[in-house]
């Protein structure tokens, strides 16, 4: 693996985030990698890894000084969930959910929500990012959940599903239709809904395909009160804050597929070398070295691109919507791939749960359609082509 070798040493970490990235390789080649097959198998939310990242301290990673976190690069925080998804896709994506969520409260959250809220981010708090409901799933603007305005409080009513994190997380940001707008995407509105509300159930938790020790929940809202003060930004600012906010979440859905794709190669790689057919190695038969050639390039590429995506959020440039989206289309189609090729190598024992193998495809196909189904992607890039 020279080659990425090398292009893992030509990120240029500095010799702090080096020791991060250490400490977070060691974490899950020692704690969170053998576990993994356990939570899979059982579907139990992996509790125990929750607590082992952090120990790390890894929602620091993400969460302004001021409010007791230990920022770093964008780069870093992505490469920190493509080693977690590597080790385990399902922890990768209960960190990553943290992310997702509470990013919008840090870029447009107010002094008194960040220092009410942020710090028990940073101690380790679970959050949710909650937007999809049966009315509304590509198309967000369909949302049904309303907020209702209340003297100090907003009242508020509906139900979103797929959620995760749901049933497990300590904040939830909550996207729903602020009751006095009419207009239907001028409506939407956000806030930081907080564990414990009354009138807030946990309706069903999906059996998954994959990602099985990650819980995705349907939750129902009845009538509950939140405090005014968690509204993020004016009423009807939602739909803003939503697209800004996906545009760095899906880079880390782009980072927690390529891990998933790169355990993929490694374990396909050192089976093809292992077995021996018609007296030569899997290897050493010419198609399946295309195969390989194929797969080792797009990934290698992917890799990259996502990096160049990081840099250029970490520089402050706007607008890398478009940038975003190609590197989370490319790296989970990446993911599918890959996966469906390592099975395939690995033969009938590919199909079998003693190979890893098995679940990474389970766990690769979710990435082609959370955060923005693919189709939705590539209607998003090949129509900024189109003239206007
Ligand atoms: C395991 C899991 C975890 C999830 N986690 C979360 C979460 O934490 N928070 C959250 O809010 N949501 C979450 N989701 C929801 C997820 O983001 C949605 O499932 C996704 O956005 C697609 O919506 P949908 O399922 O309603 O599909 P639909 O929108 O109904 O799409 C059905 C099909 O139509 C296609 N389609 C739709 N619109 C277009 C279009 N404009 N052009 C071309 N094709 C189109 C889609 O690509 C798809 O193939 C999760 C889902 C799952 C399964």
């Amino acid at each position: 693996m020279k080659i990425f070798d090398r292009l893992e040493r030509r990120r240029n970490w500095s010799e702090d985030e080096r020791l991060i990235l250490d400490q977070v390789q060691r974490l899950a080649d020692e704690v969170i990698a053998p576990a993994a097959e356990h939570y899979d198998h059982t579907k139990e939310f992996p509790h125990a890894n929750v607590a082992a990242i952090n120990d790390l301290g890894l929602n620091g990673l993400f969460v302004p000084e001021a409010y007791g976190g230990f920022p770093g690069s964008f780069r870093l925080y992505l490469a920190v969930v493509s080693i977690l998804a590597e080790a385990c896709a399902s922890t990768g994506i209960i960190y990553a959910t943290n992310f997702h969520a509470m990013k919008p409260l840090i870029d447009f959250g107010t002094e008194e929500q960040k220092q009410r809220l942020l710090p028990r981010l940073a101690e380790g708090a679970l959050a949710a990012l909650a937007i999809t409901e049966t009315s509304a799933g590509s198309d967000a603007t369909g949302m049904k959940t309303r907020f209702t305005p209340d003297g100090d409080d907003i009242i508020v009513d509906g139900g979103k599903i797929f959620i995760t994190n749901g049933d497990q997380a300590d904040l939830i940001l909550l996207f729903g239709k602020w009751s006095e707008i009419e207009d239907a995407r001028k409506a939407i509105s956000v806030l930081v809904f907080e564990k414990g509300a009354p009138g807030f159930e946990v309706i069903r938790l999906e059996d998954k395909m994959g990602h099985r020790a990650s819980s995705t929940a349907a939750i129902a809202f009845d009538g509950c009160r939140v405090p005014r003060a968690n509204l993020i930004g004016a009423p009807g600012d939602g739909l803003a804050i939503l697209l800004a906010s996906l545009n760095k979440s899906r880079p880390s859905i782009a980072a927690h597929a390529l891990g998933i794709a790169r355990a993929a190669f490694k374990d396909m790689v050192r089976y093809m070398n292992d077995r021996r057919q018609s007296g030569r190695r899997v290897i050493d038969f010419q198609g399946n070295q295309f195969l390989v050639a194929d797969l080792a390039t797009e990934l290698a590429m992917a890799e990259n691109w996502l990096d160049y995506v990081g840099a250029v959020i970490d520089d402050g440039e706007g607008d890398f919507g478009l940038e975003a989206s190609m590197a989370k289309m490319r790296a989970s189609d990446l993911a599918m791939r890959m996966t469906t090729e390592a099975v395939q190598m690995h033969g009938g024992y590919g199909y079998c749960r003693d190979y890893r193998v098995e679940r990474l495809m389970r766990d690769a196909k979710i990435t082609q359609i959370w955060e923005g189904t693919n189709q939705v992607h590539r209607q998003l890039i090949g129509k900024s082509f189109a003239a206007k």
